[in-house]
Parts: structure tokens; sequence; C-alpha cells
């Protein structure tokens, strides 16, 4: 491996055991939490939610529906704040218990868009569940009911989380050092 490829590969910030680990017991949790629950109607924000939505759902033993919402900031600025909703999703809301799984709440604008298009929809209960937590970035109040892992206000990637489209697909959560 060249100097410049070593320099480009994150530094592992979460390992892929402890996301695993953690992994499994939020599903613990949630199976706990609607044990009683007929259908769950489990929505993932695209891209960044992809593998952990996969790894969390393979163990929740609720019967459940998958659906996506892909969103997008406004402007060439990407001013925070507005958000656009690129992708709706398929399934209809009304009367549904929802369980929305994000990768990552930052400033908690695109969860609260996407929370109230779900609430004026009529769905009759959305629990948010988002792997990690930007608590310190926070600039809309949300009520996150799952979260796996708090992390520091740096920008992170991996395990569905890009830089410019890249580093998806690494196992771990990494930062960029620069
Ligand atoms: P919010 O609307 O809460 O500010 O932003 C949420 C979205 O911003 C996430 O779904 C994610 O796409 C993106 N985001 C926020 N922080 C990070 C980060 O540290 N790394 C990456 N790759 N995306 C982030």
């Amino acid at each position: 491996m060249t100097l410049a490829e070593q320099a480009a590969t994150p530094r592992v910030l979460i390992s892929p055991e402890r996301l695993q680990e953690r992994v499994a017991q939020l599903a613990d949790e949630i199976n706990r939490d609607y044990a009683d629950t007929q259908m769950l109607s489990c929505i993932g924000v695209l891209k960044g939610s992809v593998f952990f939505m996969t790894d969390l759902l393979k163990q929740i033993t609720v019967p459940l529906t998958v659906d996506f919402f892909q969103t997008a900031s406004y402007g060439p600025n990407k001013t925070p704040g507005e958000v656009r909703i690129r992708k709706d999703i398929d399934l209809s809301v009304k009367g549904k218990d929802v369980l929305l799984i994000e990768d990552i709440v930052d400033t908690g604008h695109t969860l609260r868009t996407v929370l109230a298009l779900l609430e004026f929809r009529g769905a009759r209960s959305v629990k948010l569940c988002a792997l990690l937590d930007k608590k310190a970035k926070r600039e809309v109040k949300i009520e996150v009911d799952y979260y796996g892992f708090e992390v520091e206000p740096v920008f992170v990637v991996g395990y569905g989380l890009d830089d410019a489209e890249l580093f998806r697909n690494l196992p771990y959560i990494g930062v960029v050092d620069n």
C-alpha cells in the first residue's frame, strides 16, 4: 500500500465487533418494546442507514415491512434546516407503528422533517432509531428512542456513511484525518 493510500484510510473509531454487539443490544430492546405489535413499519433514510438497517432488522422478530425515504438539503450551499424529500416511501403509514431508522442524527433537521410528514400522514406511533447521535450539534429538539453510540462533532464515515459517496462499505465507523 502506498503512503497516499494509507493516509486515505479512515482511522477506526468504532470497530466492527463493537458495532455488531451494540446492534444486537438495540434489536433486543426493540423486540422487547414491540413484542405485542402486529406489524412494524420500518423506514430507513437512504443511503446511509442501509448497512445498519439490514444488520438490525435481521435480528427483529416482530412481523415488519421495509420502506425508504431519501432526503437532501436544498440549494447549492445545502442550507441546514431546509430538507427536501427526494424519494418518498411506497407504503401507507396510516394507523401504523413506525420505526424510523437513521444512520446519524446531527442537527436534527432531517429527522424533524420526516417525523412531521409521518405524523401528518396519520402514523399511529413513530419511534426513532439512529446508530449514531452527535448530540453536541443538535439545532432542533429531537427525541431519539434508540441510539447506538454518541459521537463527538467530527465527520465520520463507514458502515453506510460516506464522504463524497466513498467509504460506505467500511465495516467500521471511522474518521478521516486530514
Ligand atoms: P441532520 O439533518 O441531523 O443535520 O443530518 C443528518 C444527515 O447528515 C445524516 O443522515 C447524514 O447523511 C449526514 N451527516 C451528518 N453528520 C455526518 C457525518 O459525520 N458523516 C457523514 N458521512 N454524514 C453525516
